[in-house]
Parts: structure tokens; sequence; C-alpha cells
């Protein structure tokens, strides 16, 4: 396993990393057994860096992940949670300094741990602006200074979000998701401003969420349906060459230089095996190149929080 700085952090994360959202049955109904497997496996292989948040099966992805990690040395592994998000709708939103706090407090006894590496605002464009940069991140800062994160940024699918935030606020990370991916890969076009700053990216689903995979997306994903028919499309050609589209999302997305550390979500034993070994490996360009013309002039983007913060 390839290990990258994450930004100007001290942390070392490992190039393919765990997003335990489906232990909290987010995608299917999972065996927690198997979710457990599944994170001693990603350890034992390498996986240094688990992300989590209290929101991904409405707090049970953070408690199964802290049966996990009962007994594994703190050393071993870097953690992710957030804070902010608690359900689907803008009213389970909470960016307060208060709720913040109890919030984190609540993860970290799900967890079972004295303290996170990352705290992360989840999902910023859902929230009012002026409390994320007036109220939430000087909190999460103040986390930061008292010692109970060791580092901190923010969460969410809109690329604009992020330039804002780098613009507002001193942090040390983001998480984007979805944004690159083999049908949209426009986070590349942000990505300088970050690099300047010396702020660590960190990138999640580089499955789109299921939408490149064999099963594909989960009927709560909200890509639209241009969208999801060129995915089909892209399955179905890497299908008549033999190959698991999920081994190519994975390799092209890990791909990009400047991004530290890519999430990849499962919890099954045997498909964090294959992620680690597919990422060791290098992506067949010539694929790729046929698979990103599928999505030539569909609309790959959807919304996702208040209008005024959409790309
Ligand atoms: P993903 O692209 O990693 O896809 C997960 C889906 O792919 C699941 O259905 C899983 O079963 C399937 N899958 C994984 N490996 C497979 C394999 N080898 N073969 C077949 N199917 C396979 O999407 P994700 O789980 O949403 O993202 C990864 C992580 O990133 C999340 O768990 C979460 O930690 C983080 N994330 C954060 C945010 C946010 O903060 N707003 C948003 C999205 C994701």
């Amino acid at each position: 396993m390839e290990y990258r700085k994450l930004g100007k952090t001290d942390l070392n994360v490992s190039r393919l990393s765990y997003g335990a959202s489906p232990l909290g049955s987010v995608f299917r109904d999972i065996s927690e057994d198997d979710g457990i497997r599944t994170v001693h496996t990603a350890i034992d292989m390498g996986v240094n860096l688990i992300d989590v948040s209290p929101y991904y099966g409405l707090t049970k992805a953070e408690t199964v992940l802290g049966k996990a990690l009962k007994g594994i040395p703190r050393d071993k592994y870097i953690l992710s949670t957030k804070a902010g998000r608690y359900g689907a709708e803008y009213a389970d939103f909470d960016f307060s300094e208060k709720k913040i706090r109890s919030s984190l407090d609540e993860s970290l006894n799900r967890l079972g741990v004295d303290g996170v590496d990352i705290l992360f605002l989840h999902d910023i464009e859902f929230g009012n602006l002026e409390q994320i940069f007036n109220e939430a991140l000087p909190c999460l800062q103040a986390l930061k200074q008292e010692g109970k994160v060791r580092y901190i940024g923010v969460t969410g699918y809109p690329l604009k979000m992020f330039s804002e935030t780098i613009k507002q606020a001193d942090i040390d990370c983001i998480l984007t998701y979805c944004r690159y991916a083999l049908y949209d890969n426009s986070l590349a076009n942000i990505i300088p401003s970050f690099e300047e700053k010396g702020v660590g990216i960190i990138n999640a689903s580089p499955t789109g969420m299921g939408l490149l995979t064999n099963r594909g997306a989960p009927e709560w994903h909200p890509g639209n349906q241009q969208l999801l028919d060129a995915c089909q499309k892209a399955v179905k050609l890497c299908q008549s060459q033999g190959v698991d589209i999920t081994e190519v999302a994975l390799q092209y997305a890990i791909d990009h230089p400047a991004i530290s550390s890519t999430l990849v979500g499962t919890a099954n034993p045997v498909n964090i095996v294959k992620n680690i070994e597919w990422a060791e490996k290098p992506v067949n360009q010539a694929l790729v190149k046929e698979i990103r013309k599928l999505f030539d002039n569909v609309p790959v983007v959807w919304p996702s929080g208040y209008p005024e913060n959409q790309d």
C-alpha cells in the first residue's frame, strides 16, 4: 500500500482508504460480522484511514465501527468522523456549536476512542453559510486547540463550497465525493488552489455511490436518469470486455497525484480484498477513454443543498 501526506498535516494516509457508510446498511442490509471482518481485513492489508459519520445508518455505522475497532491499537488507524448532518431532510442538519460539541462526544463514545484525527462538518451546502463560517468552523478550530481533534475540514458535493471555505477559513483538508470518478472529473479543475494552500484532499465514492458497479446505484441515488443510463452502458461495455467496472472506476479515481486518499465503501470482506488488490494495478487507459466517451453530453451533476450553494 502506498501512503501519501495529507496536505500540511502530519498524517500519512493510505492511497486507498475505508469509508464506513455501508456499515450503517446504507446500500443494503448488511451482516454485522461481515462488516467487522471487512474493517479488520482493510487494516491488515494496510488501509490506515477510516471515515464515518453519525449520519450513516443514523449512528449504526459508528456503532458497528466501534465494535470493529475494539482492541485494535489506536496508532494502527487514522479516524475521521463528522458533525452537522443527522438525516436526509433540511431539518436534520444542525451546525450550532452546542450540537457539534455534543455530537463529537457521542461519536467518540460510540467509536470507543478518546479522540478523532479529523472532524469534518458534514455536507455544508445544506447549512446556512453564515453559521458555517461564523459559528461551526470557529467551533472546530476551538476543538482543535483544546486537543479534542487533531485536524479539521468540511465535506460536501458542490465544488463551489470548498473554494468558498478555503477563502474564508483555515482548514486542514476537504472530503469531496463523486466529483473525481469516471463520469465526472471536475474536481481536477479546483485542485491547484488547494495544493497552493496546503489543504489536503480526500476523495470519496470512486464508484459514484454504486453507479459504477454491477449491482448499480441504490434507489435513493440522486443522479438523473440520463446519468444512470450512461452508467449502465459503461457497466455493459466493461462486461463485454470481461472487466469488472468497479476495478476501472477505482483505478481511475485513485490515479490523480494530488488526491491523498480515496475512500471506498463496502461491508463485504471479499470486495475489500479485491479493491485493495486492484488499487495496486495500473488503469487500462484505452478502456477509460471508451468509458469517458459515454458521458459526453450527459448531465453528470445533480443538485445538493440550497440552490444558492450549487455549482
Ligand atoms: P463508493 O463509490 O465507495 O461505493 C460504495 C458502493 O460500491 C457500495 O454499494 C459497495 O457495496 C460497492 N462496492 C465497493 N466495492 C465493490 C466491489 N469490489 N465490487 C462491487 N461493489 C463494490 O461510495 P460510498 O460508500 O458512498 O463512498 C465511500 C465513503 O466515502 C463513504 O463510506 C463515506 O465514508 C465517504 N463519503 C462521504 C461523503 C460526505 O462526507 N458527504 C459522501 C459520500 C461518501
